[in-house]
């Protein structure tokens, strides 16, 4: 449908003789998906949301031509009940902070010198011309940077074990292999600002001594893999990319690797094995990826979020970055805002923003005064969170102290009709169906569980089935190779921890 309006809206212009004077640009997602599509005009700062090719007729001639806000176009705050012109005037946007997701929304992910506009390549020049190797690795550690895929690692202790490993070749990998239910984080990033990733995958290259970068982007992917293509294209004609980048003697070069739809191959083993051209299957960490990695040699890999904030780290400082966050978690992080929520979307707030907070100020609240149950963070590995921790504060730390995990950043609202035990089941689903079958616990364990949640959903469980099911539960999480498995029966655990009381409802000798 947004292709139908933008041809509508340039139809439009042509019609009324404006061409030379106004443009119609593509971006990326602006976030607010409950509200698509959208059109932002410039420079009014004036957003329209929901949209329709019909509507481009008279966003040209009312409010281009003569001047008139259409007001039913607008969106209505629902906590001042107005009609509000502007992003920044919408509960939805106030209390974000778009660091990762800068651009997207902003500039047209296909033309490189919207991003160059944009401040675009600054950060790769800097430290070409201006910074050693070390200076670049230190920022990224003093920044307080932690990997964005799950695990919340360091980035600028991982890229210094990459440096300090002696061999003649060395690789970048860009995880995007984004595979979570619900989860669209780093697709956004992708689809709407690739020559960030592009950018940041040079400036860690530059950082550890490599030449070679690969983006390992999932198939089901076809227009960020697009979009990252041109983006590749255009950075290797204007000389960011390739040999001798801006006349230092600098070559690094970047090249899209495709995941075949495994979940496994997120974990990043499996992604190196793919890459390499074998089955995607994870492998006992005896040595890590930055000493032997990819074909055996010193690798760095990073998602893509966390590659997303690096060019805006070595342009504004590490000591501006690390005053966002909390004490442990700098930054911001980005969620995936779905299920029962009235303002479906993606969001990125600062570390320590609450639960509350997200939920009903920017996901203005449960949809049909239905009540909270809890929220699903992490995805398949994460956990369920009750509404008594409501008031947490959101960071890596936190969120595994309350049974849950930041995970990607996959956020599923859940309400009063949600029962808990179809929530575990369905994550347990996905994880039976992802299992790469390498190791016993999680091929056969996870299907066990899932048999004894289906015999619960179907009222033929037991109270020995409960039993069972957290030993099996934990033996699991215990004995597993790789975090597929470790992590598959937390939403399992947090659900009987928190919600027992379901739990109890579905066994059928209660005596
Ligand atoms: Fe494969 Fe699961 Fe074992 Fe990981 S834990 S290696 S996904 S079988």
């Amino acid at each position: 449908e947004s292709d139908k309006i933008i041809e509508n809206l340039k139809k439009h212009i042509n019609n009324a003789n404006i061409s030379d004077k106004v443009k119609v640009s593509l971006t990326g997602c602006f976030g607010f998906c409950a509200k698509g599509p959208i059109v932002k005009i410039f420079p009014d700062n004036v957003f329209y949301v929901h949209v329709s090719p019909d509507d481009a007729g008279e966003i040209i001639n009312e409010h281009i031509i003569k001047g008139n806000i259409i007001e039913r176009l607008l969106f209505e705050e629902p906590t001042i009940r107005k009609k509000v012109t502007k992003h920044d005037e919408m509960s939805f946007y106030k209390k974000q902070m778009r660091i990762a997701l800068r651009n997207c929304g902003l500039i047209n992910p296909e033309d490189i010198n919207e991003y160059i506009a944009a401040d675009g390549y600054m950060a790769l020049g800097k430290i070409l011309t201006s910074m050693s190797q070390d200076e670049v690795i230190d920022i990224v550690k003093k920044s307080g940077l932690r990997g964005r895929g799950g695990a919340g690692f360091p980035t600028g202790k991982k890229w210094e074990s990459t440096k300090i490993a002696v061999s003649n070749q060395k690789y970048v990998i860009c995880n995007a292999d984004e595979g979570d239910p619900g989860a669209f984080m780093d697709r956004s990033v992708l689809e709407g600002d690739p020559h960030s990733i592009l950018e940041a995958m040079a400036i860690n290259g530059y950082a550890i001594g490599s030449n070679k970068g690969y983006i390992y982007i999932r198939a089901e992917y076809p227009l960020a893999i697009h979009r990252l293509q041109i983006a590749i294209n255009q950075a290797r004609e204007v000389g960011v990319l390739g040999k001798n980048i801006f006349g230092t003697g600098f070559n690094f070069d970047i090249e899209l690797k495709y995941g075949a739809g495994a979940f496994v191959c997120g974990e990043a083993t499996a992604l190196i094995h793919s890459i390499e051209g074998n089955r995607g299957e994870p492998r006992m960490k005896t040595i890590s990826s930055s000493k032997k990695g990819l074909w055996q040699k010193p690798t760095c890999v990073n998602n893509v979020e966390t590659y997303a904030n690096i060019p805006a780290i070595i342009n504004k400082g590490a000591s501006w970055y690390s005053s966002i966050g909390t004490e442990k978690s700098k930054g911001t992080k980005v969620f995936a805002l779905g299920g029962k929520i009235n303002n479906i979307g993606l969001v990125e707030v600062p570390m320590g923003t609450t639960l509350r907070e997200i939920v009903y100020e920017i996901g203005g609240g449960i949809p049909n005064g239905k009540e909270f149950k809890a929220v699903q963070t992490g995805g398949p590995s994460g956990g369920c969170i009750p509404p008594k921790f409501l008031d947490t504060p959101i960071d890596f730390d936190s969120l595994n102290a309350i049974g849950s995990m930041m995970g990607s950043g996959g956020m599923l609202v859940l309400d009063e009709t949600d029962c808990m035990v179809n929530i575990a089941k369905f994550f347990l689903e996905f994880t039976v169906e992802e299992s790469c079958g390498k190791c016993t616990p999680c091929r056969i364990g996870n299907k066990r569980l899932h048999e004894i949640l289906t015999k619960l959903t179907e009222g033929k469980g037991t109270k020995q089935d409960l039993a069972d099911l957290k030993e099996l539960a934990q033996t699991i999480k215990d004995t597993s190779l790789c975090g597929l498995g470790k992590t598959a029966p937390n939403p399992v655990l947090s659900t009987m921890k928190y919600f027992m009381n379901e739990y109890e409802e579905h066994v059928n000798d209660k005596k």
